[in-house]
């Protein structure tokens, strides 16, 4: 043990099982539309951060800086059609992240919602479950392999079916708030919202579906920023800033 690693204090994560998801914006970064390298490389970084202190990880991403199906509706394209698009930029997005992964030397696997055996596995529960046993951090691609969801549904979908103890939501901001803090600049930051605040209060945070998933498997949200280095780190142990979504305050 070097005098630096002696002095490093011990982690506490609070969680064993986590999904982490990101918007396909988050993998952007500074860029307007697509993947920017520094980025992805940072985000894999802090997520190797997490799995060093023996926290399982699994992570879903949208797409949204690719293709998103209901903006190709609304230019005219047949919904399903455009959907399939959005769940093939998922997938796009996913080998980005596992190579950026596998480049700082984290074990991964892709499950893909859709078949495409020669890019990536096929979404297996059983085997998604022995994957992270061994530690190795398993990206969900294509969503729920249905149109008309989206990837937060899809985030929902697998937590459930992963057990996992939380949803954490990398966001561009550090929380869930009364307004967009980018445009209203008295709103104010909550510590803690009920799944049900979410539905009623019309805060933009998950859509319903994604939020009813969570809410029925009691599996606590925490929304923070994924734009700050080590912040991932520090949610997972309780430092930092963030909201949590349950339906009793922590
Ligand atoms: N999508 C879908 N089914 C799913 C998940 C995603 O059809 O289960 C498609 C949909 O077109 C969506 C796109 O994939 O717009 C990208 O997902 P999302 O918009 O949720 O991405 P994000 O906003 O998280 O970047």
């Amino acid at each position: 043990m070097t005098a630096v690693s002696a002095m490093k204090p011990k982690p506490h994560p609070k969680y064993k099982r986590v999904l982490l998801k990101m918007s396909g914006e988050a993998l952007m970064g500074p860029r307007e539309f697509g993947l920017d390298p520094a980025t992805v490389a940072r985000i894999a970084a802090d997520v190797k951060d997490v799995v060093d202190m023996g926290v399982e990880v699994c992570i879903v991403v949208g797409a949204g800086n690719i293709f998103r199906g209901v903006s190709g509706a609304s230019n005219g394209m047949d919904r399903t059609t455009a959907d399939h698009m959005g769940m093939l930029g998922i997938v796009i997005n996913a080998l980005c992240m596992q190579n950026a992964l596998e480049n700082i030397g984290v074990k991964t696997r892709v499950q893909s919602a859709i078949q495409m055996d020669q890019v990536c596995e096929p979404y297996i529960r059983r085997k998604a479950m022995r994957h992270m046993e061994k530690g190795r951090v398993v990206i969900f691609a294509a969503g729920t392999g249905n149109p008309y969801f989206t990837s937060d549904t899809g985030a929902s979908l697998r937590a459930s079916e992963m057990n996992c103890d939380l949803i954490a939501k990398g966001t561009k901001v550090d929380g869930i708030y009364t307004a967009d803090p980018f445009k209203d600049p008295q709103a104010k930051k909550y510590d803690h919202v009920t799944y049900m605040d979410i539905l009623t209060k019309d805060l933009k945070v998950m859509d319903a579906t994604a939020v009813s998933l969570a809410r029925e498997n009691k599996i606590p949200v925490m929304v923070f920023s994924i734009r700050e280095e080590g912040n991932f780190a520090r949610v997972i142990q309780g430092e930092g800033s963030f909201t949590i979504v349950s339906d009793k305050a922590p």
